[in-house]
């Protein structure tokens, strides 16, 4: 097997008394497209948070391409080629679709400040490739509080993919879709990695969406990873099943 781009060994991140992560090991091949499900509160926004630098780790260690991440900076993974989506949205509502975009890529390049003295003709090129990337062409000018959810998503895709990462992490990027919505939305993402050679770490509840694209499916629950495997496997899991998903969930007869 090749070495793993990404590993989280025995990672720890209590709040108070809450166990929210409490010693997951992770493992994740180039390339890969990876689902961490859980019930509610099982851990997953956390350990995408320790992840992606935003709460450092009591304990534990990351490693991201051979390489120790764990308490660098968001904007410091930024430049290394990590980069996420957030549960709730994190888009400028008031700058338009393709500012949004141009902001993320001068941020990468570092030289956000000198954005507003040159104003609009910064990156031009590379923001609408990315928006047409994600299926935002002729959206440029709409400022992005305006947008639909789906397209927000899609913004949101196109700002995360500024930094041209290696390892991209989604938390729940179907939440808040139409059903019919949300398969279309994590093919286009899975077209795109695949296309990349992107390593993708995303959470989602629904599991036809999981099932459609994941490569292996971690089970978190209570901050531990309950079991892993390919996702015949994990559906397949009578613990998985009875415990955490039943067998509706999971698209099983009966
Ligand atoms: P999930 O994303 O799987 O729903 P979370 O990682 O958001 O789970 O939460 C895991 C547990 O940690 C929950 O019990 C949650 O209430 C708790 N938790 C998460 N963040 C904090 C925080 N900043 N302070 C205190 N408790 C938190
Ligand atoms: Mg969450």
């Amino acid at each position: 097997m090749a070495e793993p781009v990404f590993q989280a060994i025995g990672l720890y991140k209590h709040f108070a008394g809450v166990r929210a992560t409490d010693g997951v090991d992770l493992a994740v091949q180039p390339g890969e497209f990876r689902a961490i499900i859980g019930p509610n509160g099982a851990g997953k926004s956390t350990l995408f948070n320790l992840i992606t630098g935003f709460l450092k780790p009591d304990r534990g260690r990351i490693l991201f391409e051979g390489q120790p991440i764990s308490g660098l900076a968001p904007y410091v993974l930024f430049r290394r080629g990590i980069s996420r989506t957030f549960q709730i949205t994190n888009l400028m509502a008031d700058l338009t679709v393709l500012e949004n975009v141009q902001v993320a890529l001068l941020s990468w390049e570092g030289r956000l400040l000198k954005l507003f003295q040159r104003a609009a003709g910064a990156c031009l090129e590379d923001s609408r490739a990315l928006l047409e990337l994600v299926g935002l062409r002729g959206l440029e000018a709409r400022l992005a509080g305006t947008l639909s959810h789906g397209d927000m998503k899609r913004l949101e895709l196109a700002v995360a993919l500024a930094n041209r990462p290696r390892l991209l992490l989604l938390d729940e990027p179907t939440a808040g879709m139409a059903a019919g919505e949300r398969l279309e939305s994590i093919r286009m993402v899975h077209q795109i990695a695949r296309a990349r050679g992107l390593t993708v770490i995303f959470t989602e509840h629904d599991m036809q969406v999981v099932f459609a694209v994941a490569d292996r499916i971690s089970v978190l629950h209570q901050g531990r990873i309950l079991t892993e495997g390919a996702p015949e496997a994990v559906r397949a899991s009578p613990e998985v099943q009875a415990i955490y998903l039943g067998a509706d969930a999971l698209g099983l007869e009966g």
